[in-house]
């Protein structure tokens, strides 16, 4: 198995090879770029049919943090971890205290959070053998309570906040009264922003391949439920995936009849040529690291000294990156996608000076 020759290798600054067979161990920690701070990204635990697989994950995954967090303007590079194992069956408190140790070894180059296949409660554990792990901390909320290191809320928030500056732009209206809005996947993230949604007034329509979500959001939220193979060309106005990555392709976007993409999904764009296809189709599309930041800003918080009320301010933000994609999309004659990764790398690659804290 090539690293060097990997093509998703491209300009990763590190990448650690995690073996430990006393604890069944074994983790891949890609370390893309830390020119903007120590890199952060997830921990996930996936039970990889092939090394190869873990690797291509790994690699991916950590560039995309960089951009998400240079994007966002928090001074964080990029930076992710895979383990590979079932995370139902091969998870064990040494495997995980294992990991703990290879991240101390790193010295705060790279600092894990919660991902798929691990939870807040892993996290902690790992946290027994280093300090370099994040999303663990019990948050205050606006009602005075605490809340659990889990930045879904933020997520959720941050992806309100995005959609809100997509209508404007794209439908000529900041107003979300009566706003059509179609969300795929009612989980964390997505139910958290049909709460939002519906606070402003706007009526929705909700798939999830789970009946008890679905019904949550109809009960609870007066959502209208239908299949997730009806979620792609219902009449609504805007298109919110929060769910899995690579849905908007060949066969989803001539069927979409939203003007609208937002949504907290990750990976969104099967392919990158999938933005100029959605730009074609005069199809305003809201790029997913741009939108769902709000879980990043979350945790960088967290670690620089939470303070809700710079929390939030920095979430509202979000509503000027996402307009200056766009503005710049239509000068430009560019793709969002592609505006929104320029404006990373103009951030990233050029040292400029770090807003204190974020
Ligand atoms: P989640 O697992 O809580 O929710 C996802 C939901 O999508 C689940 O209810 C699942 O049943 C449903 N789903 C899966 N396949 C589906 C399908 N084909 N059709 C309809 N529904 C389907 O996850 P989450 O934390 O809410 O994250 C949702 C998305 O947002 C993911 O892509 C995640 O990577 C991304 N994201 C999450 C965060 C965060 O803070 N949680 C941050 C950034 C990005």
């Amino acid at each position: 198995m090539g690293v060097f020759t990997n093509k998703d290798f491209l300009d990763h600054e590190q990448v650690v090879f995690c073996n430990d067979p006393a604890t069944g161990l074994k983790a891949i920690i890609a370390i893309h770029n830390t020119n903007r701070g120590a890199a952060l990204g997830g921990c996930r635990m996936w039970p990889y049919i092939s090394e190869r697989d873990a690797l291509q994950d790994v690699l991916r995954l950590s560039r995309g943090m960089t951009y998400k967090s240079a994007l966002a303007g928090l001074g964080l590079g990029g930076g992710k971890s895979v383990i590979i194992g079932n995370p139902r069956s091969d998870k064990t408190e040494g495997l995980l205290r294992s990991m703990g140790r290879f991240l101390e070894s790193l010295g705060g180059r790279y600092i894990a959070a919660e991902d798929s296949g691990t939870s807040v409660a892993d996290l902690k554990v790992m946290a027994e053998e280093t300090c370099h792990v994040a999303g663990i901390v019990e948050k205050e909320t606006e009602g005075g309570g605490l809340r659990s290191g889990d930045p879904s809320p933020s997520t959720a928030y941050g992806t309100f906040v995005g959609l809100r500056a997509a209508v404007s732009q794209g439908l000529g209206s900041s107003d979300l009264e009566g706003l059509k809005v179609a969300i795929q996947g009612i989980g964390n993230v997505g139910y958290r922003l049909a709460e939002h949604l519906s606070q402003a007034g706007a009526k929705l329509w909700v798939s999830d391949i789970y009946e008890d979500q679905v019904r949550r959001a109809v009960d609870q939220l007066g959502a209208t439920a239908v299949t997730p193979e009806e979620i792609f060309g219902l009449d609504v106005d805007v298109f919110a995936p929060c769910a899995l990555g690579g849905v908007l392709n060949d066969q989803t976007i001539p069927a979409l009849r939203a003007k609208v993409v937002a949504g907290a999904a990750n990976n969104q764009l099967a392919e990158e040529r999938h933005g100029l296809a959605l730009m074609k189709r005069g199809i305003l599309y809201a790029p997913d690291y741009a939108i769902n930041s709000g879980g990043i800003i979350d945790v960088c918080y967290e670690r620089t000294g939470f303070d809700r009320q710079r929390l939030s301010r920095h979430l509202e933000g979000i509503h000027d990156t996402i307009s200056e994609i766009f503005d710049r999309s239509k000068t430009e004659l560019l793709p969002t996608n592609v505006v929104a990764d320029r404006m990373a790398e103009e951030r990233f690659l050029s040292p400029s000076p770090i807003p204190s804290a974020a």
